[in-house]
Order: structure tokens, then C-alpha cells, then sequence
């Protein structure tokens, strides 16, 4: 059996959970803030939040920019649900922008159609690993004075022109998910990088219940809550696994790269295309079908577990009594119909490949 994903684990990963298991602190220890500093010094962002998961994460970026009731947020209807759902969680309209058909992610041109003087912030999605072109999103963002936030759950290792994403050269935050069908896991996890000192105060202090400390206190046990926050803390268990996988972050990307690279020369199906400014470290493989209910099940029977990525969110029934309907996306409404992610991880062997390849051909 053969499933669209799978997380890799190894012997160092174990060790360094077991060594944690072993020490003083469970959560809120040395490891999370290691963690945080290698993605810092991985993606080349200034500062970085690690959370319990990347829903958590783009909630916070919602929270530390002030969105909120009256305020319209972009983002694409081919994601998951929470890219959209952060918006919701601090009463603001989530707003969809349809998507351009070679990548499937949100189109630049989409997004300025739906712009209106209650715009306050942009979530590119990064479909499939592939980085949309923040350039000019941010530029646009700029123009009409929004803020970015990349949902970029499913781009750690990817490069957008020469920095990785996460670096935020051209956004506000970007979020990241360990969630263990993406490329590393911790498990349940997220992190927020950002360049900016007094966003990244606010992600803190959202992270653990609204609560300040300061050295200037005079008693150690002092702290003020000053604001509504909430338990998104990571744990020292989880971030001695994320320390772990992230080391083998770069061999994942050139597997997974090959492996993309072996599909779209031996298929040659339609699938997503890689832009000029692009160097994805590839989370998903889909291919574009017609015939994409029958393929699914008949490659079901044949051991290929695949996956549909994703029922467009504004279709979803909570969205549809916000007054979202079919027919309103019709590019994001025809990529769903057509297409669906094939294996890509990167313990698949030639020998896998091959075999994935025999059964899809069979299936067509
Ligand atoms: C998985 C995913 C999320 C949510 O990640 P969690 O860590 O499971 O909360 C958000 N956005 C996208 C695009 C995702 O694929």
C-alpha cells in the first residue's frame, strides 16, 4: 500500500525525544528555543515563534496584527481549511481570490479584483511547496497598504528566487506546519517566523495566555495579562523532534525533488508547473484527471491510497451560509475536479517508483 504521504523517522529522532523524556523540562525548556534559532538560522528570519500547530500559528499572526470585526482578509479557496479559518477566529470576512491554473495557487491578478478599502491583509498559500510570486504579492500588498502572512505549511525547504521561504523578505510572517503528513514533523506543530521585534512580542505574548513578564518587575513571581491569549506553546519533546528532522530537511528536499522530477518526465500527465522563481521542496504531486473519481478508486484497489488536495474551501457548508457558493471560483471549482496527489515522500526507492508508475497506468 502505497499512501500520497508519509513521515520519515529515524534512530536520532528517537534519541533526542528519549533524551528530553529523560530531563527536566517537558515543555518550555532549552529545546523549543533551539528550535527556534535553527529555523531562524535555516529560513534566515530574525525571529521565530514555535507553536502547538500551524492553525494556532496563522491565528496569532491574525492576533498580532490587530484583525479583526469589519476587516476583509485574502486568501485562496484551493488550501486547507485553516488558511481561511484564522480569519474567522477573530470575527473578520475572509474574502477568496481564485487561482491561476499552471500552479494552483492564489492569482496576483484575482486578489486585486476582490481589494476593497476593507482589505487589511493577504495569506498566500503555498500550494504544494511551490512559493507563489511574493514579489509582486508583496508589492501589491504595499501599494494598498496590507499586511502578508504566508501560509507556508506546506513550503519549509522551498526557495523563493535566492532566500527560503520563511525569511520573510517580502511578508509579515510566514507559518510553517509539523503536522506529519508535511516535509518534517514534530509530530502536532507549527512556527511563526517574522523580521519584525514588536510583532514577534505579540506572538509571545498570544502564544501563552496574553501574559507579559519583565525583568524591570520587582518580584520574580510578577506578570501581567495584557490581553486575551491563549495555551499555543510547543513542547520540549516536540521541538527536540523538530531540531532532529530539520537536519535531514535538505536530503528530504532533493529526494522529493527527484522524485518530481521522474513523474512528470515518465507520466507525462498534466501537472503543476515550476515557475522560474521557484525551488520547491515539493510537498504534494498532483496530476490533473479527467476521469479523477473512477482513477481514485480503481488505484484504491490496486494498493495506491491518493488523496484529493483540496475540496476548494469556499464550497465547504459553514462557508456556503457565510453566502459562498459553487459557480463563484471557477478555476479553483475545475482544478478540484480533476485532480489528485500521488505518493511523494521521500523514502520511495526507484524500485517504488516504478511500481507506482505500472499501477497508475493501469488505472487511467
Ligand atoms: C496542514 C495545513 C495547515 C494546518 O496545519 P496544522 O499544523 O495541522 O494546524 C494550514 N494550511 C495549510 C495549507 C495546510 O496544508
Amino acid at each position: 500500500m502505497y499512501n500520497y504521504g508519509k513521515q520519515f523517522l529515524d534512530e536520532d529522532d528517537y534519541h533526542a525525544v528519549l533524551e528530553v523524556l529523560q530531563s527536566d523540562f517537558l515543555t518550555c525548556g532549552p529545546k523549543v528555543s533551539e528550535f527556534e534559532k535553527k529555523i531562524c538560522a535555516y529560513t534566515g528570519a530574525k525571529y521565530c515563534v514555535a507553536v502547538s500547530n500551524a492553525t494556532a500559528g496563522l491565528h496569532l499572526a491574525m492576533l498580532a496584527l490587530g484583525i479583526g470585526v469589519d476587516d476583509e482578509v485574502i486568501t485562496s479557496p484551493i488550501t486547507f481549511l485553516s488558511s481561511a479559518n484564522c480569519v474567522r477566529f477573530v470575527g473578520a470576512n475572509v474574502i477568496f481570490a481564485d487561482i491561476e491554473e499552471n500552479t494552483a495557487n492564489i492569482d496576483i491578478n484575482e486578489i486585486k479584483k476582490h481589494i476593497t478599502s476593507h482589505t487589511k491583509a493577504l495569506i498566500p498559500v503555498h500550494f504544494a511547496g511551490q512559493s507563489c510570486d511574493m514579489e509582486k504579492i508583496y508589492a501589491l500588498a504595499q501599494k494598498h497598504n496590507l499586511f502578508v502572512i504566508e501560509d507556508a505549511a506546506h513550503a519549509i525547504g522551498s526557495k523563493y528566487k535566492d532566500s527560503y521561504v520563511g525569511s520573510c523578505q517580502y511578508s509579515d510572517m510566514t507559518v510553517f506546519s509539523f503536522h506529519p503528513v508535511k516535509t518534517i514533523t514534530t509530530g502536532e506543530g507549527g512556527a511563526v517566523t517574522t523580521n519584525n521585534e514588536e510583532l514577534y512580542q505579540k506572538l509571545l505574548m498570544y502564544r501563552s495566555h496574553g501574559m507579559y513578564k519583565s525583568e524591570q518587575m520587582k518580584n520574580n513571581w510578577e506578570y501581567e495579562m495584557l490581553a486575551l491569549g491563549y495555551n499555543y506553546r510547543m513542547t520540549d519533546i516536540q521541538a527536540a523532534l523538530g531540531i532532529s528532522q530539520l537536519k535531514k530537511l535538505e536530503s528530504f528536499k532533493k529526494r522529493r525533488r527527484e522524485i518530481v522530477a521522474y513523474y512528470n518526465k515518465t507520466l507525462n500527465l498534466p501537472h503543476l508547473l515550476e515557475k522560474e522563481y521557484s525551488e520547491a521542496c515539493f510537498h504534494l504531486y498532483p496530476i490533473l484527471l479527467q476521469n479523477r473519481d473512477n482513477f481514485y478508486y480503481k488505484a484504491k484497489e490496486k494498493g495506491l491510497n491518493l488523496q484529493v488536495h483540496y475540496i476548494p474551501v469556499h464550497t465547504q457548508p459553514y462557508y456556503q451560509r457565510l453566502g459562498y457558493k459553487w459557480g463563484d471560483y471557477p478555476k479553483a471549482e475545475a482544478y478540484y475536479q480533476k485532480c489528485i496527489s500521488l505518493p511523494l515522500y521521500p523514502t520511495l526507492t526507484d524500485n517504488d517508483l516504478a511500481t507506482i508508475i505500472d499501477l497508475v497506468k493501469e488505472c487511467l
